[in-house]
């Protein structure tokens, strides 16, 4: 390089006054890159922006909760209960935000909601549901919700969205989420989507239990007599470095669930190395059978599972099926189809 092309830059005549504000918001992808995503979570569905994700969730028979945040911050809470009768929009948000943003002490009055807002995007997803709009400051940000009623489940929910973006931006980000909102399964098969994992599931089966850790993140869900299991592994390539599939299999399912009467085959999930495993017949199954009856035990008595490396996502991903049929392989093909583990982000 010639010193002619170096221009040095004399960092004491520069004004601060002059620069810009500095930009502390995510970089901006790369062209090409998909903007879009789902969030999908036992019925619920939503498009979101591609860095957004689930950020915490609760949820029980009394109702649910959750959020998903951007890379800094909240960005869309959603909170839903079984309703039955009347349900009145208006006075849901004035409790909403007595419960939620209620006056704090030094801070002034709680937020005021501006009832009745216009907002884009309501008119298809929200064509069959009562409901309220409402906007709010909270403090120097936007915020925008929806209380609505849904009659073909019975649940009243409110979606709130905390805006960041100014103007036309905003704007469009409500629009976008918004029109792409589902409270309830559209069809047989419910859409599971967050933290990379993608799946469909039959609609029938019920949320059980999550854990999302850094690495591995895992949910399962039940209908009577059946439980399903998906569980995922991110940075596959170190694991696979130490040990096989099997070996991965004993270390994290076979030790730690107690699962020790397990048969183990090597087998093939979408082109990837998987191992297929099944708990074995137990000696007394008739007596189990009764037992289980008189006692009622819900958890299913056998288990057979796949777990394989994905290459494309660098990801290891197992699914377990419970059930009362031994070896119920059939099924457990019928389920794995349907996880897409070579979608990494969209
Ligand atoms: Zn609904
Ligand atoms: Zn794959």
């Amino acid at each position: 390089m010639s010193s002619a092309s170096v221009k040095k830059i004399d960092t004491n005549h520069i004004d601060p006054s002059k620069l810009p504000d500095p930009d502390y918001g995510p970089p901006p992808l790369p062209a090409g890159f998909p903007r879009w995503k789902y969030f999908a979570w036992d019925g619920w569905q939503m498009e979101i922006p591609v860095d957004w994700d689930l950020g915490a969730i609760e949820t029980g028979p009394k109702g649910g909760f959750f959020r998903i945040d951007d890379e800094f911050e909240p960005r869309i809470l959603i909170r839903w209960q079984p309703m039955r009768g009347q349900f009145d929009t208006r006075k849901s948000i004035e409790r909403h935000f007595k419960t939620h943003y209620p006056a704090q002490k030094g801070q002034g009055p709680a937020p005021e909601p501006l009832i009745g807002a216009s907002l884009p995007g309501l008119s298809k997803p929200f064509r069959e549901l009562d409901y309220e709009t409402y906007s709010v400051m909270l403090g120097d940000q936007r915020a925008v919700g929806v209380a609505a009623f849904c009659s073909k489940c019975e649940r009243a929910f409110i979606i709130e969205m905390h805006l960041t973006e100014k103007g036309g931006a905003g704007e469009r980000l409500i629009a976008k989420v918004l029109a792409s909102l589902t409270d309830h399964s559209t069809s047989e098969k419910n859409r599971w989507e967050f933290f990379g994992v993608s799946c469909d599931l039959d609609a029938d089966l019920n949320p059980a239990s999550h854990s999302f850790k850094q690495g591995r993140i895992g949910f399962s869900v039940t209908r009577r007599g059946q439980r399903v299991n998906l569980d995922r592994w991110t940075f596959a390539d170190i694991h696979m470095a130490k040990r096989d599939l099997k070996g991965f299999l004993h270390e994290n399912l076979l030790k730690k669930r107690n699962m020790p009467y397990c048969s183990i085959d090597e087998s093939e999930i979408m082109g990837h190395p998987a191992c297929l495993f099944y708990t074995r017949k137990k000696l007394l199954d008739p007596l189990w059978k009764v037992l289980r009856v008189i006692f009622r035990l819900r958890e299913p008595s056998y288990r057979c599972g796949y777990i394989w490396h994905c290459n494309t996502s660098n990801r290891i991903f197992m699914l377990v099926l419970g059930s009362n049929k031994h070896k119920d392989i059939d099924h457990l093909k019928s389920i794995v189809e349907d996880v897409r583990c070579c979608k990494v982000i969209y």
